[in-house]
């Protein structure tokens, strides 16, 4: 799948939502803000922290300053300590 985003990007289809990612910082947090703002509801738990199906965010970018520990990045923007997050972002999806 990350391959296949990849492709997605270098084919310049430019309209192509940039999916979010959620991180470290949600681990022991997990207050549930970001669910409570997305408007398509592509936000779902796992046993330690929240993660967002990438093939459902529509990049609207709400979540990001509903979060109080800032955890949640567009895929591009996620710092380097925490990149491992985004193929845990898209295994909980499965895909
Ligand atoms: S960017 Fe928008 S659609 Fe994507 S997870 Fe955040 S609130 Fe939901
Ligand atoms: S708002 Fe932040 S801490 Fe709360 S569930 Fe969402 S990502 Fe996790």
């Amino acid at each position: 799948m990350m391959a296949a985003w990849s492709d997605r990007v270098r084919g310049g289809h430019e309209e192509v939502a940039m999916p979010h990612i959620i991180t470290e910082p949600c681990i022991g947090t997990k207050d549930q803000a970001c669910v409570d703002v997305c408007p398509v509801e592509c936000i779902y738990e796992a046993d330690d922290q929240f993660y967002i199906h990438p093939e459902e965010c529509i990049d609207c970018g709400a979540c990001i300053p509903a979060c109080p520990v800032d955890a949640i990045y567009t895929e591009e923007d996620v710092p380097a300590e925490w990149t491992s997050y985004i193929q845990k972002n898209y295994d909980l999806a499965g895909v």
